[in-house]
């Protein structure tokens, strides 16, 4: 495996990629037989944890009928009715298999039922490592150009250099920005996490989602949320449910399925049907394989408000708890996001407002303290981001923030 991995996301791990062996709960046992309380989970997905017992049994079942079977099936049908009745903008859908590929989907779309061809995207705003969208992802400050008006920056070497032509990027939480850019009238679509939390955790401005969905509608232009993290995470029908503004597109991941490879777009029927009838091509030889349908049935009948409630209390527990450890080491950071999904960045006083903000952090102190935290048993993403599950209780919990202040004690000690 070139570098030894199957993404680049794993790669630069320190000390060194683990080799995990299996999951259950809210644990992972790697290969040495340690056992790590995980958020990660998945980069997202596991949602119900490492091996929920109703997934196993569906999958298990499921297999007994085939593996692929190119034709329509029921429990496909089921899995789309459930996505329809969750997601406030789905009146169509189609599943795919990874996040990048249908926001590939949805950027067709808009163009087609738009005849425009230019996409606005927001700086550090993440959508799939294809070329036309991994612009200005994580740009260094100092190559990145005035905030109004960001210079596109690769996010990889080989990437195809005429693809920012099509690209507008902009500043995120920024209405004024958008309002001058779509005045222009070539602008197909708007794509965008609504909250970020690839990069960190950030919400919209009050009123910013309202202002974009305004200026979208006033302009014909295609809104397109981005809820691959978010989506079934932060709230049963993602961010459109969580802040009440309805896109006309949206795109899936992560969390619908718990880890098997199920990704989905949904919205406007008008702007879906046009993949059936309006000579849009969508593909892909697994979209909705019905092993991952199957998973993906038992996820969203699991996705309870009681589940919502429990991780919501849990999760807001152990941000509150972190946020008293930091603040009593005099350790200045923000802890912001979701309990479903949160961000720890060190050297912030005050929360991120856009990805200019959060560029600012202490990425050397924060990896320490990853790196401190694994040394006692937790794994947490070296870009600060917490996932959480509802298997996360809160002894568990508790335990985790021993573990945090103990880390944050050696680091003390340490002088980091
Ligand atoms: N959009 C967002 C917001 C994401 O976080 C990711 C993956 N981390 C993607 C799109 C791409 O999804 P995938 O990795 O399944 O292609």
């Amino acid at each position: 495996m070139a570098g030894g991995v199957n993404s680049n996301f794993r790669l630069n791990i320190s000390p060194t990629p683990l080799v995990i062996e299996r999951g259950d709960g809210a644990y992972l046992y790697d290969a040495d037989g340690n056992r790590l309380t995980d958020y990660y989970l998945g980069m997202g997905p596991m949602i119900l944890g490492h091996k929920p017992q109703v997934i196993v049994e569906a999958v298990t079942s499921q297999i007994e009928k085939g593996i692929l079977l190119a034709g329509q099936t029921a429990i496909e049908a089921e899995a789309a009715r459930l996505v329809c009745e969750m997601v406030p903008c789905a009146e169509r859908m189609r599943f795919g298999s990874s996040g990048s590929e249908v926001i590939q989907a949805a950027l067709r779309l808009a163009r087609a039922a738009t005849g425009r061809e230019k996409i606005v995207k927001f700086e550090g705003h993440y959508h799939g490592w294809f070329d036309n969208v991994l612009w200005s992802v994580a740009p260094p400050l100092d190559a990145a150009g005035p905030r109004e008006a960001p210079v596109p920056f690769a996010g990889s070497k080989g990437q195809l250099s005429t693809t920012a032509e099509a690209l507008a990027i902009l500043p995120w939480n920024d209405l004024a920005a958008l309002e001058k850019r779509l005045a222009v009238g070539d602008i197909a679509a708007v794509l965008m996490e609504a909250a970020m939390c690839n990069a960190g955790a950030i919400h919209p401005l009050p009123g910013y989602l309202e202002g974009v969905r305004d200026i979208c509608t006033r302009t014909g232009t295609i809104l397109i949320f981005d809820e691959v993290i978010t989506g079934f995470r932060i709230a049963p029908g993602g961010a459109q449910e969580y802040f009440g503004v309805t896109p006309d597109l949206a795109t899936f991941g992560k969390a619908i399925a718990n880890g098997f490879p199920v990704a989905a777009i949904a919205g406007r029927a008008d702007l879906m049907e046009l993949c059936a009838t309006g000579g849009v091509l969508h593909g892909g030889t697994y979209n909705a394989q019905p092993i991952a349908m199957a998973a993906t049935v038992a996820t969203l009948k699991s996705l309870t408000p009681a589940l919502y409630d429990a991780i919501a209390g849990n999760g807001t527990r152990l941000m509150d708890g972190l946020r008293t450890i930091f603040a009593s080491a005099g350790i200045p950071a923000s802890v912001t996001g979701f309990p479903q999904v949160f961000h720890v960045a060190f050297g912030l006083d005050t929360p991120a407002l856009d990805y200019r903000d959060l560029a600012r952090m202490n990425r050397p102190a924060y990896v320490a303290f990853a790196t401190a935290l694994l040394e006692r048993g937790v794994r947490v993403l070296e870009r600060g981001a917490w996932f959480m599950s509802s298997e996360h209780d809160q002894g568990i919990v508790d335990e985790t923030l021993a573990a945090a202040a103990d880390a944050v004690g050696a680091l003390r000690r340490r002088n980091v």
